[in-house]
């Protein structure tokens, strides 16, 4: 991607976990930057934050018991470079669990959109497709959410190396058509594998540039 030797800025390569907002009233006061990921239970959302930030389980799976329902905020350590981007990463409560109670639905539903709706720091949303299965009725409703609460958000397909090389563009082709019309999705779809390490430095770039968008003409 070219827009990687735009930037000035790098990925920071050191993470840390901030905290976990169970709801609206422990979100911490607006600061850096952010931006969140979303996707359906076990969509791989876990697995490609931590190959975004190198390390290995600094996002836990939604097996894990207590952090399935909150927002969870990294932030990377700091190094005292100058290049240092403001940003913070927001790992948004998957969704889609086949059981799920109705009530749960709800209650997730309220809580993210207010989160969304309300943060004028939350810069995009990384919505995040299961490239075997494409966009379920689920994700149809969080883009609606999405486009309701007027936040940018971005489709990145994960698990390509789950499909067929020569099926990854026309699914690109197929989720970037589907969501031509909704009008806060941004019209670029990114195809990842945490697995295989593809399409990561990609969706770095993309998170820097949406998270500062002045860096792609400073450098
Ligand atoms: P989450 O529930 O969205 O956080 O999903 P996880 O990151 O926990 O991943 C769910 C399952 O998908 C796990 O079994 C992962 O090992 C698997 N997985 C995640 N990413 C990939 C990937 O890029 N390729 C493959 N083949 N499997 C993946």
């Amino acid at each position: 991607m070219k827009n990687e030797h735009m930037t000035s800025l790098s990925f920071p390569r050191n993470w840390a976990f901030a905290m976990g907002v169970p709801s609206l009233k422990f979100l911490p006061p607006e600061g850096p930057p952010e931006v969140a990921f979303a996707g359906r239970s076990n969509v791989g959302k876990s697995s490609l934050i931590n190959a975004l930030v190198g390390q290995r389980a600094l996002a836990r799976t939604s097996n894990t018991p207590g952090r399935t329902q909150e927002l969870n905020f990294f932030v990377p350590v700091a190094e005292g470079r100058e290049d240092e981007p403001q940003l913070a990463l927001v790992d948004m409560p998957g969704y889609g669990y086949a059981r799920a109670p109705k009530s749960r639905v709800e209650a997730w539903t309220r809580f993210v959109f207010d989160y969304l709706r309300g943060r004028a720091s939350l810069r995009r949303v990384f919505l995040l497709i299961d490239s075997r299965h494409g966009i379920k009725a689920n994700d149809s409703e969080v883009m609606d959410l999405l486009d309701r609460a007027a936040v940018s958000y971005q489709v990145v397909l994960t698990k390509i190396d789950e499909i067929r090389a020569a099926d990854v563009e026309p699914t690109r082709l197929a989720v970037l058509d589907a969501i031509r019309k909704r009008p806060a999705a941004y019209p670029e779809v990114l195809a990842t594998s945490s697995a295989k390490s593809i399409g990561i430095d990609e969706l770095r770039a993309a998170i820097l540039i949406s998270a500062n968008p002045g860096i792609s003409e400073a450098g």
